[in-house]
């Protein structure tokens, strides 16, 4: 059979391999607890769910507009000028089927054959592939120190001629960690100084802890929205809770949408009018479900930090925002795709291996479950790799000896 180069070269995710051996222990009844998943577990808000069942009710279901519904498009720039302090034109605005098609948007639309992208270690997984996707270059630029933020300088000296864009994540998937205002500073003047894109995937900004802010990179350039080099990706996925209803949405200079814009005509046609109608709820409705969910969010964080912190060997970071960590398993095994599957079948954990993130012999945790999820996760994973802990547990209703240690 005859396969492409270029899609030969996308790597399958271990994740999703994982996640299916997952989901067959659980369908034979196994008590698999799930630290894999980054989503969290509250429904959509009512107003979400209440606009995109009228729409739907109406039977008027037709295309829209290519790059989203003017109301749509009228939410966004209200909650851009709200939580970004940054008055956008409908031109400047382009809604995508999630923020993971809308950076494939943006790549399609910027990136020349070669044309490299800078991109900050530990980085969310499918970054490099859809750069590979477009032809382009992932240069991955790694922290040395063991900390999950980039230095400046090494930054610095990864751009080369070729060097088109940055990806910078803060509040960061896998590592949770927000990067410092003078860094995000020190990168939107860089950028705009040698003309390079800054895209800020801002998926998790208001999923912040400790009464830290992950500041909008708008805040740190003088440039009005056409001559800016920040392209802002967001969406409802992960602050409403709403990964299922695929609506992500990118904000860029008008050049830029327009060619995003005939991309996805040719492509997607558009994205659902129901599903748009959803997100413009959750946009429009009471903001109170962002804050409930960060406040559970941030108790679960506290849990598993101090889950975490009594674990001999295991290193951690704690995290300011997002809904997961990063945690240094190396005392325990260098090579995190075979602990995490080890951990899977011994333990009936789901853990996410650092390799995938650029980051080997960690571990990503995903804490956007329940309590019982996240501390029973961490008893189990104690019990399989410590051997200073008690060598019983139940794994359900089973009783289990460890005979390995
Ligand atoms: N960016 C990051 C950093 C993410 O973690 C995710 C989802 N895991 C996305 C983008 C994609 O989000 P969406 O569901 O809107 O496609």
């Amino acid at each position: 059979m005859s396969i492409s180069r270029l899609a030969r070269s996308i790597v399958e995710s271990p994740t999703l391999a994982l996640n299916e051996e997952a989901r067959l222990l659980k369908e034979k009844g196994e008590p698999v607890v799930h630290l894999g998943i980054g989503e969290p577990k509250n429904k959509a808000p009512i107003a979400a769910i209440l606009s995109s069942a009228s729409k739907l009710t109406s039977g008027d279901v037709k295309y829209s507009p290519s790059d989203g519904t003017p109301s749509l498009k009228k939410a966004i720039i209200r909650y851009t000028e709200e939580n970004y302090d940054r008055v956008v034109a409908p031109e400047n605005v382009i809604v995508s089927a999630g923020a993971k098609q809308s950076i494939f948007n943006i790549l399609f639309s910027i990136i020349n054959p070669q044309d490299e992208v800078i991109i900050l270690a530990p980085y969310w997984v499918s970054y490099p592939e859809i750069v590979k996707m477009v032809y382009g270059i992932p240069v991955i630029v790694t922290p040395e120190d063991g900390s999950f933020i980039p230095r400046m300088e090494d930054i610095e000296r990864s751009i080369s001629s070729y060097t088109k864009a940055i990806i910078v994540n803060s509040p960061n998937n896998p590592s949770g960690a927000v990067y410092p205002k003078e860094l995000i500073a020190e990168i939107v003047q860089l950028c705009e100084r040698k003309k390079i894109y800054y895209i800020s995937d801002d998926i998790y900004h208001r999923l912040v802890f400790d009464g830290i802010q992950a500041p909008p990179a708008y805040r740190f350039s003088d440039k009005d929205n056409e001559s800016s080099m920040i392209i802002v990706v967001n969406g409802v996925s992960k602050l409403y809770g709403m990964t299922g209803f695929r609506i992500g949405w990118v904000i860029a200079n008008r050049k830029i949408v327009e060619v995003m814009n005939n991309v996805q005509a040719q492509t997607a046609s558009c994205v659902s009018i129901v599903l748009q109608a959803a997100a413009e709820g959750a946009l429009t409705g009471m903001q109170g479900v962002v804050e409930s969910l960060r406040l559970t969010i941030e108790n679960n964080r506290n849990v598993i930090m101090q889950e975490l912190n009594s674990f001999n060997g295991v290193k951690v970071i704690k995290p300011n925002g997002t809904f997961y960590c990063l945690p240094d398993f190396r005392a325990y095994s260098n090579n995190s795709v075979e602990l995490s599957n080890f951990l899977l079948r011994k333990a009936l954990v789901v853990t996410v291996p650092g390799r995938e993130f650029g980051m080997e012999g960690h571990l990503r945790l995903s804490y956007s479950g329940s309590i019982k999820d996240i501390t029973t996760a961490i008893e189990r994973i104690k019990w399989a790799l410590d051997p200073k802990s008690p060598n019983e547990i139940y794994l359900g209703d089973r009783k289990v000896v460890r005979d390995w240690l």
